[in-house]
């Protein structure tokens, strides 16, 4: 399946980063991770680093599915407010999630250091009331948060005017967000374990999974054979297509990017990536050389080429929502693109072992609006179950909940 359509930025702006061989052999390894996006990259980094061998196996070229059209606002806020996490799983649990994506953020931010030169950045986030009966629910939020520790600042419409130019009943500002270039970040860490011994190859589809005791046999469309001790199933929204349980929707999103704005009309933006309580929501923020990346108008197309079909019309329909919320500033699109992404129910993502598979195959579904900090969340917690230690978000964060 075709996971985006138009042009998207990341790839544009880098072109191929990095070319790996096909599988043309037989292989034996620790740990084989189908897919090399986001994703993929994140958990091989954290085995490889951590002792394990492991290969990486890509059907497209590195970093060149969804991964390549994402925005990358890193947020420890989730699509689905703290107080329903709470309502739903109880305080400790919503907590628990929102902090370790707090947590996320640092770590991304750490192993962006260690890489360099993927345009990551420390932003603030402004998330605004869209409507008047929005403040109430946001305010609770803001309660929730503070209660527990969390960083934030409310604003009513009146700070929200004077300080932003926003017209809206009131706002959470935070600043613990962060952006990056999520293709660039993908290939460096992919080159970096390549580097270091780890197995990269793409090009390569693989077609079976079968676990047997205490390995698992993947098949590639080529008939090569990859024998591992765990499987980690990183193929974004194609990893569902491995289970007969339903888990996620996969939805679209439109996003387009300007020409780098100079930093007075920019003003606040160029350090505060903005996003609102309505659903879909509208969400913004700049790249390093000034740009203004704007995404959103979401809609449920799963078929590509309908979705390509739309790329223009939704661009133009965001940036008249961008003019509405900033009449002074000039947004003008230079290129615009949709991509794939999926939806749970709960807005939580999935990773580790289903029942299907049995234990030996752990999948990494990243799915939300936050999925770059659920990966690198997953890293950590698909590293303690290979190594078959606990992790405190095993179960929120598992197919158990699904009950
Ligand atoms: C427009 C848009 C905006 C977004 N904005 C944000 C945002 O602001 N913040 C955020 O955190 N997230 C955002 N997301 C979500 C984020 O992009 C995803 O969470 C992330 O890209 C998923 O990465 P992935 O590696 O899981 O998937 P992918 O990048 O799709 O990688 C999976 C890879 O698996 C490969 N694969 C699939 N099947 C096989 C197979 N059988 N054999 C071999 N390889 C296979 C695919 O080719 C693919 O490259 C956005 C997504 C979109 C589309």
């Amino acid at each position: 399946m075709d996971l985006k359509s138009g042009y998207p930025f990341w790839a544009v702006k880098n072109g191929l980063m990095c070319k790996f061989p096909q599988l043309t052999s037989d292989i034996h390894c620790d740990v084989a991770v189908i897919g090399g996006g986001i994703t993929g990259a994140l958990i091989a980094d954290e085995l490889g680093n951590h002792g394990f061998e492991v290969a990486v196996i890509e059907q497209r070229d590195i970093g060149w599915g969804s991964s390549a059209a994402s925005t990358a606002l890193l947020q420890y806020e989730i699509d689905t407010h703290m107080v329903d996490l709470a309502r739903r799983y109880g305080e400790f649990h919503a907590v628990l999630a929102y902090r370790a994506c707090a947590d996320a953020i640092m770590d991304l931010r750490n192993l962006a250091d260690e890489l360099g030169d993927v345009d990551f950045g420390m932003q603030e986030s402004l998330y605004y009331a869209s409507k008047r009966s929005h403040k109430s629910v946001l305010q609770e939020e803001y309660d929730l948060r503070i209660k527990h520790g969390f960083e934030a600042q409310w604003l009513d419409a009146g700070g929200l005017k004077e300080q932003f130019g926003i017209k809206a009943p009131g706002a959470i500002l935070t600043r613990l967000a962060a952006r990056v270039d999520p293709y660039r970040m993908a290939s460096r860490l992919l080159l970096r374990l390549a580097e270091q011994g780890g197995r990269i190859f793409d090009r390569t589809v693989i077609d079976t999974i079968e676990p047997a005791g205490e390995r698992v046999t993947l098949r590639t469309e080529q008939g090569f054979q990859v024998d591992a001790g765990h499987v980690v199933m990183a193929a974004g929204y194609a990893s569902q297509k491995w289970l007969k349980q339903s888990v996620a929707k996969n939805r679209s999103s439109y996003a387009f990017i300007t020409d780098p704005i100079d930093p007075s009309d920019l003003g606040l933006l160029a350090s505060t990536m903005v996003w609102e309580s309505a659903r879909p929501y509208l969400y913004m923020r700049t790249t390093g050389d000034g740009r203004l990346l704007v995404g959103g108008d979401d809609d449920d197309m799963d078929i590509p080429e309908r979705r390509h079909r739309r790329v223009e019309g939704k661009s133009r329909g965001l940036c008249k929502k961008v003019k509405k919320l900033f009449p002074e500033l000039p947004v003008k699109p230079a290129f615009v693109w949709g991509g794939t992404f999926a939806e749970t129910e709960d807005g939580l993502p999935f990773f580790g072992a289903h029942p299907q598979y049995g234990s030996r195959v752990l999948f990494a579904m990243a799915y939300g609006g936050n999925g770059i900090s659920y990966s690198m969340i997953g890293a950590g917690l698909l590293r303690a179950s290979i190594e078959g230690r606990q992790h405190p978000l095993a179960e929120l964060f598992g197919f158990s909940r699904t009950g």
